[in-house]
């Protein structure tokens, strides 16, 4: 391997991610080519894809802009009747089909994602099987779409509620789960029989044009499934006006989701929002110290912090504290930081440099308010996208870290006293995705599960997520769910039929 100083003048080994693309079976994942209407197109501008960890340029992608978005929404809408029309089970089969397909080709995805996106190789192929787990999931689901017979108020009728597709549907991904966060929108939707007009993070667009190559192998009919790359601005503001397009699912910042809240609303849509969270993580002292440090390393460095559901406040009972902290520092001191497609390597780069500044300047916050720095490795020489993992104790709430999402390997510990004081403090955070409670008491921690004002919990657990679950939070934590029956329901409006006079 050779390191050599990159345009991001770091000491990282330049070329890796070049080296393992070149070698990928499927070289038209690294086409680049935007899939419209059952076509690929490629016309025009072409914009580079950066490894994050290198800052090297390692493929360029079609530009599309609102021209390409109008043709986009033609053909979804041309499409839907049929794709409406055919037997769940039929739309369930082409879905398990993209899923095979995903799962073949996993390694070479876990590739795309990790060369773009950064995260280490075995994260990103977990993130290809748990992405694929989606389709399948809701390829048995879309046949369940039950409706219901209601108990008449009126003599001699049948009331029904059907479950009906809403329409084409469009997605706004984000680039910390560049597959699964693609399957776990476009499942529900094409189940429900929708088409999907999909518009991934422009710093992750291989992995979601790799996805459209694999489902037009699965036999999506044109214009069913579309994947658009350009600026977000362009792409989506045709989207927000159209009336064609029914039904939008966002995956971002709660500053975008609001924007795009607003702009939905012009044309009426059904909006769902998953906007990243600020999730606690409250331990108290009669649980095993080493359990819930475990606990606590899952929920922070996931995905290298880069995750909605990382825990961003641990709050930790005084008596265990110290005990706790010194073995999180210790459990950290293990991390091996570097570029994602080395073996070794548990946190990568930041995919955005604006996230790395972000975590930057929170330890700057805190560390001036009067945190204490317990664990942290600081290499200049890793890059500017790198943040190696930092342990800041004694952190209060007046710290920017306690109350804005911090979206990187910094983990936040703050001591408490009572449940009472730490379920106040933990629910005055105007996120509401994920919350954690390790304790081992039932009863607390069903009341806790109880007060806690997030759509998700785990207890005892930092591992909750897949395909049966709701995902979706409470708050500024967005609107709607992802995953489950419920996520079906977001791309289905409800009809109520009543059928009179039938007494004979
Ligand atoms: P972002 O919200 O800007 O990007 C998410 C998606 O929205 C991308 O596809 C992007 O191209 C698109 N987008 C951006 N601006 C848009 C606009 N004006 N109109 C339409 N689409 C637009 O997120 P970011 O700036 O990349 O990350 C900032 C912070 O957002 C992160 O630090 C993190 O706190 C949060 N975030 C959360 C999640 C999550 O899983 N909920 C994912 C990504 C980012």
């Amino acid at each position: 391997m050779t390191f050599q100083t990159s345009r991001h003048k770091s000491l990282q080994p330049v070329g890796l991610a070049t080296r393992y693309l070149q070698n990928l079976r499927r070289r038209d994942f690294l086409a680049g080519q935007a899939f419209v209407d059952g076509q690929w197109m490629s016309d025009g501008q072409r914009d580079p894809v950066i490894d994050p960890a290198t800052g090297e340029e390692i493929a360029h992608v079609a530009r599309c802009g609102a021209a390409e978005m109008q043709v986009a929404i033609a053909a979804a809408e041309r499409s839907f009747p049929a794709w409406r029309e055919l037997l769940p089970a039929r739309r369930g089969a082409i879905l398990r089909s993209w899923a095979s397909l995903m799962l073949e080709h996993a390694d070479e995805l876990a590739i795309l994602v990790t060369s773009e996106q950064g995260k280490p190789l075995a994260e990103a192929r977990h993130e290809i099987v748990y992405g694929a787990g989606f389709l399948e999931w809701f390829a048995a689901e879309g046949e369940r779409a039950y409706g219901e017979t209601i108990p008449s108020h009126k003599l001699g009728s049948l009331l029904q509620v059907r479950m009906q597709p809403v329409g084409v549907a469009a997605a706004i991904t984000p680039w910390n789960f560049p597959i699964a966060m693609i399957t776990r929108k476009a499942g529900a939707a094409l189940a429900a029989g929708c088409p999907m007009i999909v518009k991934p993070a422009p710093e992750t667009p291989l992995s979601a044009l790799a996805l459209a190559r694999l489902a037009e192998q699965a036999g999506f009919p044109p214009g069913v499934l579309q994947v658009l790359v350009g600026d977000p601005i362009e792409l989506s503001t045709p989207l927000l006006g159209d009336t064609r397009i029914r039904a939008l699912s966002f995956t971002g910042s709660t500053e975008v989701g609001r924007l795009l809240l607003k702009g939905a609303a012009e044309s009426v849509k059904k909006v769902s929002l998953e906007l990243g969270g600020h999730a606690p993580f409250l331990v108290f002292d009669d649980v095993d110290v080493e359990k819930a440090v475990k606990g606590a390393m899952a929920a922070k460095f996931a995905t290298s912090g880069q995750d909605c559901l990382a825990a961003n406040r641990i709050y930790v009972q005084r008596s265990i504290y110290s005990a706790f902290v010194g073995a999180f520092a210790a459990a950290m001191a293990e991390l091996k930081v570097g570029h994602g497609l080395e073996p070794t390597t548990d946190i990568g780069p930041m995919t955005k440099l604006s996230v790395a500044r972000k975590c930057r300047s929170q330890i700057d916050d805190a560390t001036k308010k009067g945190a204490r720095v317990v664990s942290a490795r600081h290499d200049e020489s890793l890059g500017p996208n790198f943040i190696s993992p930092t342990l800041l104790s004694e952190v209060t709430e007046d710290m920017l870290i306690a109350h804005e999402e911090t979206f990187g390997p910094v983990a936040a510990v703050l001591p408490f006293d009572s449940e009472e004081e730490v379920i106040a403090r933990a629910n005055e955070n105007e996120m509401g995705l994920a919350g954690y409670v390790y304790t081992d008491s039932l009863r607390r921690a069903l009341r806790l599960s109880e007060r806690i004002e997030c759509g998700m919990v785990g207890i005892n657990t930092a591992s909750f997520t897949g395909p049966p679950i709701p995902f979706g939070g409470w708050k500024q934590s967005g609107l709607g769910r992802e995953g489950s029956r419920h996520g079906l329901a977001e791309y289905m409006e409800l009809k109520y039929v009543c059928f009179g006079d039938l007494a004979a």
